[in-house]
């Protein structure tokens, strides 16, 4: 199994990001503590099962401090059971790494970092409202490295050049002279409450032609190869045993657990659950006891889990396999599906094997119109 922890506080806030976070940190303390009494409390539903992975993502975990590593940490030995080599994640943004804040996470086991760079454009930055500057991001992953890190996410996002300066290629390239292992690359969208969504409304920023975004990421795409890496998942790029094997999970149906507000968990059978997106209500339920159902679940029909297959499974450079759609959601692929599938293939945007189907990047490009076909009706 995985484990998430979910961080959700932030120095400030990306003008593009709609993650549950709160720019208030005075609740950190409490927040740990709540952390811990959730882990306490569920990990009781997986005992038996090694954890695999484990990712401290958010929000920004990296504004957490020594003390508060080291009771995560503590409980995380406490309470679960680590197979002998774990994947141990934790994102951190560029002004908060510093040589003290690496060694503390590296003597709790963290083994991969992965950090918010975005770009190495100071102009974008500040359009992002980023908290950092291009130059702290090299420090940063200078530092690392100088100190031992050999296993680097850098975060990119591409797709906002009609109205911002520079181009996606310089910009990646001077993104690639940092050498990570594993990059991945987002198109930027514009996503419902957040301050780049106030910008479209009041016209201040009109998102770049559908067109302009394939381009970019065909250049993504190009450079990172050229760089030797493998595009092993829509948005994620890794040079060779490099790729997350968190994030694998999420793609493959593995069983993951999330911990903290807003956080997801999957069984890896049928069932799902997400908590409430509340610090304050998180807080109070945990901490001290005043708040009762902040976890919802919903049991997933046969139906339901060969549609997600579909969704996260052609998302990976491996695809589907043709068979798991009899054999684990009792779903054969209809006729209907199949001749979607033959008229996707005729236009060169999937690839179908003998045994597995895959997208072309030209199909990555079109994916979610590639889905309304090809998922199972009720
Ligand atoms: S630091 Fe990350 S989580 Fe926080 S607002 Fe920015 S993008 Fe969102």
């Amino acid at each position: 199994m995985g484990i998430y922890f979910h961080i959700p506080f932030c120095k400030k806030a990306c003008h593009y990001c709609d993650f549950h976070f709160s720019t208030v940190l005075k609740n950190r303390d409490e927040m740990v503590e709540s952390l811990i009494r959730e882990l306490a409390y569920r990990a009781n539903e997986w005992k038996g099962q090694s954890v695999k992975t484990i990712y401290f993502g958010g929000g920004t975990p990296s504004l957490l401090q020594e003390k508060h590593w080291n009771d995560l940490a503590n409980a995380i030995h406490q309470f679960l059971h680590l197979s002998e080599r774990v994947e141990f994640t934790v994102e951190v943004n560029p002004d908060d790494v510093s040589e003290d804040a690496l060694s503390v996470l590296k003597s709790i086991g963290v083994n991969r970092l992965s950090v918010g760079v975005q770009s190495m454009d100071d102009e974008v930055l500040k359009w992002m409202n980023r908290a950092h500057s291009a130059e702290q991001a090299v420090s940063a992953i200078r530092l690392a490295q100088e100190n031992g890190w050999d296993n680097i996410n850098v975060d990119f996002i591409y797709g906002h050049r009609q109205y911002t300066s520079g181009n996606t290629h310089e910009d990646l390239k001077q993104l690639l002279t940092l050498q990570p292992q594993h990059v991945s690359a987002y198109a930027l969208t514009v996503e419902q409450k957040t301050a780049l969504d106030f910008q479209v409304k009041k016209k201040q920023y009109t998102p770049p032609a559908q067109e302009a975004v394939v381009e970019d990421f065909f250049t993504v795409h190009d450079v990172l190869i050229q760089a030797g890496m493998d595009h092993y998942e829509l948005s994620n790029y890794a040079l060779s045993g490099k790729a997350s094997q968190h994030n694998s999970r999420y793609w493959s149906g593995d069983p993951y657990l999330g911990i903290g507000p807003s956080a997801h968990s999957f069984d890896g059978i049928q069932t799902r659950s997400w908590n409430l997106s509340n610090n304050q209500s998180y807080i109070r339920h945990f901490l001290h006891k005043e708040m009762e159902g902040i976890t919802t679940a919903e049991v997933l029909s046969n139906r339901d889990r060969a549609n997600e297959y579909w969704m996260t499974g052609l998302r990976t450079a491996q695809g589907v396999h043709l068979q798991k759609f009899s054999s684990d959601f009792d779903q054969p692929i209809t006729i209907r599906q199949w001749q979607a599938l033959r008229k996707w293939e005729a236009t060169d945007h999937l690839h179908i094997g003998e045994h597995s189907i895959t997208c072309t990047l030209k199909g990555w490009m079109v994916l979610d119109a590639i889905l309304v076909d090809l998922f199972f009706e009720e």
